[in-house]
């Protein structure tokens, strides 16, 4: 490269992904000295707009390039690339979209130039799609997802600076081995407890049992618990799946009905998850019809429709007897995750409990 070609490249912000013949985008080379970060974009409110007429506004409208353009300070942060992976409102999320993701996040953080990735994703089940990035990429460097409660253009829009929040966060090499991380509203995650705590009000994620992992203030992070995965750490290929096992949820209530339970096993499930009540607690029609499942060899797993607190073992539901797993600290949305992933590799109650128990 000439001197004239080298000093452009340095003075450019390197700011958008190069694409090939192929269509294909790359994170461009690694400024000295800079951090690299690629940006991959899947829609929500954070890219949304308001409408005039109809909803208030509709999620997944903007791109990947006008979601950066609208924050410069970013440049000053990292050397940022960025793609477009979907654009939807989240509540369309799939495992499709998560397989593709998964294999893009793997192939970029194998890049020795990304220091790390920032996913942006809407509210609705931005927790599910990290607990399935945290269950399924390889790699120690940051992934943090990031999202807005309020769209481009209306008063007081969260998305600016929670992105900026999340590069500052991606770019941060004290986020190596924290797994993966969602950074809203001034705070930061881990995938595995945060969730979703709030359909309308700032701030809205929590994380009910840990707490969050740290904060950002004035744009510098601070971490609390948690240092380093570690290697033995629970992690699933799935560079080679192109779906997953079908796993769905039933919700517990007074009164609860079997029937959901028996059109999930007709449609052919190959796992339950019950949102039960208290600490996973089953209505006796339910059970019973999840018994007979569960020595059908459909795998079940009680987790618990209460926002915090652990669903354990055989305390009220007699789990050795029935063979169902107990989801601990996850809530049903992330165990569905976690068992689908699961029966990937295994159908055995006791060799899922154990995944369970190390995740
Ligand atoms: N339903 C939309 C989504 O999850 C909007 C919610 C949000 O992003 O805050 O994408």
């Amino acid at each position: 490269m000439t001197f004239f070609g080298r000093l452009k490249k340095i003075f450019s912000p390197a700011r958008t992904a190069r694409e090939d013949d192929s269509g294909r985008v790359e994170p461009g080379e690694k400024v000295r000295g800079r951090p690299r970060v690629h940006v991959l974009a899947t829609g929500g409110t954070i890219a949304g707009r308001l409408v005039s007429t109809g909803p208030r506004y509709r999620a997944g409208v903007l791109g990947v390039e006008a979601l950066l353009d609208a924050v410069p300070a970013l440049r000053g942060l990292a050397d940022l690339s960025g793609e477009q992976v979907a654009n939807i409102g989240s509540q369309d999320m799939d495992e499709f979209v998560w397989l593709k993701l998964a294999r893009r996040v793997n192939e970029l953080l194998a890049h020795p130039d990304v220091d790390g990735v920032v996913i942006t994703h809407g509210t609705d089940t931005m927790e599910e799609t990290a607990c399935f990035l945290d269950l399924t990429v390889h790699s120690p460097k940051p992934v943090v997802l990031v999202g807005a409660v309020r769209p481009a253009g209306a008063l007081g829009t969260d998305g600016p600076v929670n992105l900026l929040d999340a590069v500052t966060v991606a770019a941060n090499p004290g986020s190596v081995g924290r797994g993966v991380l969602v950074v809203m509203h001034g705070s930061l995650f881990e995938a595995r407890d945060v969730t979703k705590v709030s359909s309308s009000a700032l701030p809205t994620f929590a994380a009910p049992n840990s707490g969050p992992l740290g904060q950002l203030i004035d744009g510098r992070t601070y971490y609390g618990h948690r240092t380093g995965l570690s290697p033995e750490r629970l992690v699933f290929d799935v560079s080679r799946l192109d779906k997953l096992p079908p796993v769905g949820i039933v919700y517990g209530y007074a009164g609860a009905s079997a029937l959901p339970v028996k059109a999930l096993l007709d449609a052919g499930c190959r796992g339950i998850v019950s949102a039960g009540v208290g600490s996973g607690n089953l209505h006796r029609d339910v059970l019973a019809t999840l018994a007979d499942a569960s020595g059908r060899g459909v795998a079940v797993v009680r987790a618990s429709r209460v926002p915090s607190g652990l669903t354990l073992r055989n305390v009220e539901v007699d789990d050795n007897r029935f063979g169902f797993v107990a989801a601990g600290a996850l809530n049903p949305q992330k165990a569905r995750v976690l068992l689908q992933l699961a029966l990937t590799r295994t159908r055995k109650p006791e060799d899922i409990q154990k995944m369970f128990d190390d995740y």
